[in-house]
């Protein structure tokens, strides 16, 4: 089935996506029985492909970084394109992305050189914000940095659901600076961690699905790192974590929703039309029609959404609002699209040997990070009745991302 943003898509933009079609169906697809199989576990095989591909570096300029600098419409067909072969796959690419946004628009010259040849490279990164009190509530994290007399920090606290957590070789620590409670725009700061540092300890939580990617916990304990490790300014720890956020986090993980909501288009069709029903097939009774109708009623306006927002991105055009209707349209259509589904493949759907399981249990992965829905409504709302400050799609860009091939 044709996508609907593929008219379009420039001629660049339509290779990239037949190359990430044919390599997930060649690569990634064959490897999703196993990791269904382990259950929660750090898959390593899956980021090898990935990094020998050069995708980490889909946003990090050609130059002078060795990166694609191929743009965020291209971005989103990688993560969409993989995902629906694998949501550990999509969530895998796009978590690594957004620190590395952020080291492109935060980081001096000199972190940006260090750091970004080696992520497009394959260096896989993360960005801990989330705390187990403090989630959608940034400003109330407690973990914290100190600055010692030489310049250096020392970090301590507790980070949860750090995407990557287990592969990565840098994290991008976001912790408070200012004083204990207090909740100004600049009491947080970001820092540069590398992953061998002394007083870093991994565990790994039990999730439902995304199996294969690492969504853990990272205690720090008396961490330091030198005074080049800050990044950005001191007090740029909220811009880092929310300007990210928004300007990535929301269309990645619209776009892995987009993969399996396709998927799970594409695998409810076939049920359909192939379970026999009185002569003929379910797909015969109008009803079930309405019901694939109306999946891909959703995918049609989530994928029309997504798109939108990244080709604004793409322009530099300030597109807040569509980007957290963005996120909102991909996961309310995705989950709605999961309800419809399951009436669908009746006692099928409870099956844990069945498509459907996997799709199902990765979907509900999409609505906390980067904001769960009742978040992106409140933002919307803010930026429907005009009491946002300025918008994070203004001020969060680096000039490189802008260079991209957009959407003719
Ligand atoms: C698969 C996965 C990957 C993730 N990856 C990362 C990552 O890489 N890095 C990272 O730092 N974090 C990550 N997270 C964490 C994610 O960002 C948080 O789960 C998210 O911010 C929500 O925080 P919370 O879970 O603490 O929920 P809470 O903030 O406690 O919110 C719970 C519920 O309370 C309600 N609520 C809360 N605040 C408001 C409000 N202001 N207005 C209205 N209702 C509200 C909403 O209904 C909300 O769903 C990930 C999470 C998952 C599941």
């Amino acid at each position: 089935m044709m996508s609907e943003v593929e008219p379009y898509l420039s001629q660049e933009q339509k290779s990239l996506r037949a190359r990430v079609r044919d390599f997930a169906r060649e690569e990634i697809a064959p490897l999703t029985a196993r990791m269904e199989e382990a259950g929660t576990h750090v898959d390593l095989i899956i980021p090898a492909l990935l990094a020998g591909q050069g995708w980490t570096g889909v946003l990090i300029p050609e130059e002078p970084y060795r990166g694609m600098g191929a743009g965020h419409v291209a971005k989103m067909l990688l993560i969409q394109e993989l995902s629906y072969w694998s949501g550990a796959a999509g969530a895998i690419l796009q978590a690594s992305l957004i620190p590395a946004l952020a080291l492109q628009v935060l980081g001096s010259p000199e972190q940006r050189a260090q750091w970004l040849p080696q992520i497009a490279a394959g260096l896989w990164a993360t960005i801990a914000v989330t705390e187990p009190d403090a989630g959608s509530d940034i400003l109330g994290m407690t973990s914290t940095a100190y600055p010692k007399r030489d310049g250096s920090w020392v970090l301590d606290g507790h980070k949860c659901f750090v995407g990557n957590s287990h592969i990565a070789g840098l994290h991008l620590v976001v912790a408070r600076t200012g004083a204990p409670g207090s909740r100004g725009q600049r009491v947080l700061s970001a820092f540069l961690v590398e992953a061998d540092r002394d007083g870093i300890t991994l565990q790994l939580p039990s999730h439902i699905g995304l199996r294969g990617f690492s969504a853990g916990t990272l205690l720090l304990d008396n961490v330091t790192v030198p005074a080049a490790n800050l990044l950005g300014e001191e007090g740029q720890g909220m811009t880092a974590a929310y300007g990210a956020s928004m300007v990535c986090g929301r269309p990645n993980l619209a776009a892995v929703a987009l993969g399996l909501h396709q998927r799970l288009l594409d695998e409810t069709t076939a049920f359909v039309t192939t379970r026999p029903r009185r002569g003929g097939h379910l797909s015969d009774n109008r009803v079930v029609r309405n019901r694939v109708a109306e999946i891909r009623h959703g995918l049609i306006t989530s994928e029309l959404a997504v798109y939108h927002a990244s080709a604004l991105l793409d322009r530099s055009v300030p597109c807040d609002a569509a980007l957290l209707n963005a996120k909102l349209t991909a996961k309310r259509t995705a989950a709605a699209a999961a309800q419809q589904a399951a009436d669908l493949f009746g006692g099928y759907a409870t099956r844990t040997d069945h498509p459907f399981a996997r799709l199902d249990r990765d979907i509900r992965h999409i609505a906390a990070p980067a904001g769960p829905d009742d978040i992106q409504l409140h933002h919307l709302g803010e930026a429907t009745l005009g009491t946002e400050r300025d918008q994070w799609s203004q001020r969060f860009t680096a000039p490189s991302t802008t260079q991209a091939t957009s959407v003719a």
